[in-house]
């Protein structure tokens, strides 16, 4: 990076630009495994901003420079997609406001975090359904970007659904608001001189010569984000064309998006949650598609390592919680203490969750549910209380946090951390899974959890990274899980996304034709590679093996 790319950048902007030590020591790690360092962090006031700083990479790369802009809100990201040795570009310092919450809409800035979000939303009694489980550090920026799902997405679906316009930067400095367009509105689109025309152009022809493939490789599992959403952009239902579907989940490698218009929804007001002690898990899939019938709002599930963990870390997650709901929860979570005491540890715990109108249907659907199972080897236990269901989300919630805790220099390390396969192929894929850990089991120990209802699951190996033998596990045992995956209908990522660790697979998952539509895609908004290069396109082992941690 030369110093004349600062100046520039320092005079063209109103916000700040910087390359101190510790601003991009920041900025060098998300939550996955691997870390880049960037050349500059530039902090835009406002989206005249953003195209300032476009526009000057353009022309710096333009004249034979290698720069890039990669976007940055959370930075929770746990697939490497915010991670770049060039220009970061970070939405939370200053792009922060919701601009207005409607009656059953948001509009918002990229550097919202989530948990205020909701607060706002919250004054009309509106939620975004499809919130990820790291509601409490991530910003609405990867929300979108990353097409997040969450607890509630077996009900409600991903943020896919709920993104309706995105204001967008593009890759020449541009502005564009994508949108659902008619026909008519498509065709007048096409006739624009500028890159935002040039966009629609070859995207239509492109969608059109290959909407045969392209409905070939529509994921067939209820959730993915693996891949650019091709499928997405025509809503044959309403005729409408809206690349705001193509830019959602993209991981910022087609356009910067500085303001979103988000669907909302008004939450059931009661929940009753049936709780699952599962000490043979061969019966696993029996019980999946007995609680489906009863359609649960959530159904998820920890696995014995994470509860246990969970009942280790107790008092510290108690501190970050006020006195008095500490000493309530302290108290609830006395039976599972004294099961880690005794070993009665159950091998998973599953939580479906109903939501209702009222209490008394909520409840009538978890009593149903738990009926359908009364001849099964399991224990259960129906909570009727937000309050008593509680401990049970704090543990789902933080199962991934709690392994990020110093646990004897042990790294958690997600590489397989999110893939899906249709719940009904669980009563063979699950064996030949454990078999294909289980050579492993030596050499790391692991946690499972996951939104089992939607067949996707959160297996985070702890390793110790820093001895080079671990580390050849992520690019040996990756290929092995994601072959499995495949071969059973499924995707490598339900929500965490591509980015480094995902890109090189995806022709596995997609085949070439398909990663070649991809790849056109990428060409078409972004010719000078500027946008996060490496994600979605162009990513390859060598980079994995390159740019992972190399110490604890
Ligand atoms: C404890 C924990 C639990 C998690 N649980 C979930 C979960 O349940 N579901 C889930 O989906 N994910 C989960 N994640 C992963 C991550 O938190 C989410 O994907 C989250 O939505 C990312 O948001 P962020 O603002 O932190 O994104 P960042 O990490 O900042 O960025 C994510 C990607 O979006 C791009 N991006 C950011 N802003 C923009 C923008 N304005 N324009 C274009 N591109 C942009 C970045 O370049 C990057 O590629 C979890 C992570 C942790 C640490």
């Amino acid at each position: 990076m030369t110093n004349s790319l600062k100046d520039t950048l320092t005079q063209a902007l109103d916000g700040e630009v910087t390359d101190s030590t510790e601003a991009l020591a920041a900025a060098s790690r998300d939550t996955s495994l691997f870390t880049r360092t960037p050349s500059l962090i530039v902090s835009p006031k406002d989206t005249n901003d953003v195209v300032a700083l476009v526009k000057e990479i353009h022309v710096a790369k333009e004249s034979g420079e290698d720069v890039s802009v990669t976007a940055r809100s959370g930075g929770t990201d746990m697939s490497g997609g915010p991670l770049t040795t060039s220009v970061v570009v970070s939405f939370t310092p200053h792009m922060n406001h919701v601009v207005e919450v409607g009656d059953d809409y948001a509009i918002t800035e990229p550097g919202v975090y989530y948990r205020d979000f909701e607060k706002e939303t919250l004054t009309k009694k509106l939620i975004l359904p499809s919130y990820p489980a790291s509601r409490e550090i991530c910003a609405m920026g990867g929300i979108v970007a990353n097409n997040s799902g969450g607890e509630r997405t077996l009900a409600y679906g991903k943020t896919e659904r709920y993104v309706e316009e995105l204001d967008v930067v593009l890759s020449d400095g541009s502005t564009a608001t994508f949108k659902a367009l008619s026909k008519d509105e498509l065709e007048e689109k096409k006739k624009l001189e500028t890159l935002e025309g040039d966009i629609y152009r070859k995207m239509d022809t492109l969608l059109t010569e290959n909407s045969e493939e392209i409905e070939a490789r529509r994921p067939k599992v209820s959730k993915n984000s693996a891949g650019l959403a091709l499928w997405n952009v025509k809503d044959t239902a309403t005729e409408t064309f809206n690349l705001a579907k193509l830019v959602c989940g993209s991981q910022g490698t087609l356009a910067l998006w500085t303001r979103a218009k988000l669907a909302l929804v008004t939450p059931k007001e009661h929940r009753a949650m049936l709780v699952i002690f599962l000490s043979n898990l061969d019966i696993l899939p029996e019980i999946v598609s007995k609680v489906l019938v009863q359609k649960p709002e959530s159904f998820e599930s920890y696995d014995d390592k994470t509860f246990t963990l969970a009942v280790k870390f107790l008092p510290d997650m108690l501190k970050q919680m006020g006195f008095a709901k500490a000493a309530r929860l302290g108290i609830d979570f006395i039976p599972e203490a004294m099961m880690v005491a005794t070993g009665g540890v159950p091998k998973m715990v599953l939580m479906a969750e109903f939501a209702e109108a009222t209490i008394e249907e909520a409840d009538k659907k978890a009593l149903a549910a738990r009926e359908a199972l009364a001849d099964m080897p399991l224990q259960t236990k129906i909570e009727k209380d937000e309050k008593e269901s509680e401990k049970y989300w704090i543990v789902r919630r933080e199962s991934f946090s709690l392994l990020r805790k110093n646990l004897h220099g042990l790294f958690a390390s997600p590489f397989i951390d999110d893939f899906v396969v249709p719940p009904e192929t669980y009563s063979e894929f699950l064996p030949k899974l454990n078999n294909i850990l289980a050579e492993y089991k030596d050499r790391f120990i692991y946690t499972i959890a996951g939104h089992i209802g939607n067949g996707n699951f959160h297996i985070i190996p702890l390793m110790d990274i820093s001895k080079p033998e671990n580390r050849k596990i992520v690019l040996e045992l990756g290929p092995k899980v994601y072959d499995l995956v495949i071969s059973y209908g499924g995707t490598t990522t339900g929500e965490h996304n591509d980015g480094i660790i995902r890109t090189p697979y995806l022709t596995k998952l997609f085949g070439e034709k398909m990663t070649g539509l991809f790849a056109q895609t990428k060409n078409i908004f972004d010719p000078l590679n500027i946008f996060n290069p490496g994600k979605k396109v162009g990513g390859t082992f060598a980079d994995i093996e390159r740019d992972m941690i190399k110490k604890n």
